[in-house]
């Protein structure tokens, strides 16, 4: 919608193929409903926070920058507000005003919205001529494909743009989940399935390396499957060749305190519980979801009495409440997952313009491209800014 909207603005006539009876259908998903619309920084710290082909993104971020955006849709009449890590939102919280804004502004240009899905380019001699649609060739200077991943294939965009690039001589890169459940064979996920935990910390030991592949605070969940939530979404980006035993998380459950802090802290919960059994002790410190899973893990009795706990089975308490360890196996697959990792190859894309360097007249735009960035708004950023270079270039030429 965003490449229509420039290039319509650029003069051009522009018709949207859209395979569903409307536009946006995973715009009204993002964010929880609310659409984190982008992410309220400058290009520099943008392109920090991209993990796939960042330099690619240059040009594109130039022509429409994040704050460009802002002003995009606070001029078409959806005011924004910004939130913590900078991410945007409109100020009414729905996603739907975000979609239906980008509808508006396409019918107040003249953009024709087609339903139906394209099912082959059509090029001669190098040159695009048009695409074919339930069966019907219709003519066009200018093809961009918009397609998508194929992450939430239900929201319409199902990997079909890649074999659309493919047809055309182009190199999809692999393909992968990127910002996706992880699955774990740690039985106490399953034992503490819906348990959402808030303001924890979490730290991602590579065990090949010993080195911390991921580290943050925040919010996570477990689940029947292993663990979920914002904070493992993240950590999911930077977990490259996950597999059985490779990564182990570590869940700080009281990341403001220190050991020695949260040792007096037990101190002082215990000496208030002094003749209770160790199981009837934790309430004031733990989640009741988790207290039989660290009651287990510590080793010590649950009908120990408090009064009886020695140093050292404290000592091991506190390090399991500091360093929770979860084994993190795989991802859930892309389906389940935010975005797709992997698309079509940078290389064969002109970043000044998204104009395929194999086909004269075609271009990309969004996450067809293999471009993918971390949570924050960053990758509908990637859509808009890649949407609106490509639209105002094919219009140009
Ligand atoms: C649950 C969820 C939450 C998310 N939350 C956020 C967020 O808050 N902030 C953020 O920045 N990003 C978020 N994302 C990621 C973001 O939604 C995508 O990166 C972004 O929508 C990509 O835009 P796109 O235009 O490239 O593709 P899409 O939005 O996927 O649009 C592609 C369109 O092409 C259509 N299509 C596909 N193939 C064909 C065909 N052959 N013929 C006709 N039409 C076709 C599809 O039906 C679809 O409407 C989220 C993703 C998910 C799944």
């Amino acid at each position: 919608m965003m490449a229509a909207i420039y290039a319509a603005d650029s003069g051009a006539d522009v018709t949207i193929i859209e395979r569903n009876s409307s536009c946006g259908r995973k715009i009204r998903i993002t964010g929880k409903g609310r659409c984190n619309v982008t992410n309220d920084c400058s290009n520099e710290e943008f392109l920090k926070i991209v993990p796939t082909n960042p330099r690619f993104l240059y040009g594109a971020l130039n022509f429409l920058s994040t704050e460009d955006t802002q002003r995009f849709f606070e001029s078409e009449g959806v005011p924004l507000k910004v939130e913590r890590g900078q991410r945007v939102f409109p100020v009414s919280d729905r996603a739907e005003d975000i979609v239906s804004c980008l509808v508006r502004a396409c019918k107040k240009r003249g953009v024709r919205i087609t339903e139906g899905r394209a099912e082959s380019i059509l090029s001669e001699d190098g040159e695009v001529k048009g695409v074919t649609v339930g069966g019907e060739p219709l003519p066009f200077h200018r093809v961009i494909v918009a397609t998508g991943g194929s992450s939430y294939p239900r929201t319409g965009s199902d990997g079909d743009g890649y074999r659309l690039a493919r047809e055309l001589g182009h190199t999809v890169t692999e393909i992968s989940p990127s910002l996706v459940p992880i699955v774990s064979r740690s039985k106490i996920c399953g034992r503490m399935q819906g348990l959402s935990l808030k303001n924890v910390g979490l730290k991602v030991i590579d065990k090949t390396s010993g080195k911390v592949a991921y580290e943050d605070f925040g919010e996570m969940m477990f689940t029947h499957f292993g663990v979920t939530g914002p904070m493992v979404l993240s950590a999911s980006a930077h977990l490259s060749g996950i597999q059985s035993g490779r990564y182990e998380g570590r869940i700080d459950l009281k990341p403001a305190l220190d050991e020695k802090t949260l040792d007096g802290r037990i101190l002082s919960d215990f000496s208030k519980y002094i003749n209770k059994d160790f199981v009837n002790s934790l309430s004031d410190l733990l989640p009741q979801k988790m207290i039989p899973v660290i009651i287990e893990l510590s080793g010590i009795d649950e009908r120990k009495k408090i009064n009886s706990i020695t140093k050292e089975e404290r000592a091991r308490l506190v390090s399991l409440i500091k360093a929770l360890p979860v084994s993190f196996d795989g991802f859930r697959p892309i389906d389940e997952a935010i975005v797709t990792k992997g698309g079509v190859s940078v290389k064969e894309i002109n970043p000044k313009t998204m104009e395929s360097k194999i086909l004269s007249g075609l271009y990309f735009a969004g996450e067809v491209i293999d471009v993918d960035a971390y949570t924050g708004g960053f990758n509908l950023q990637i859509a808009f800014s890649t949407g609106a270079l490509a639209g105002a270039s094919a219009a140009e030429n």
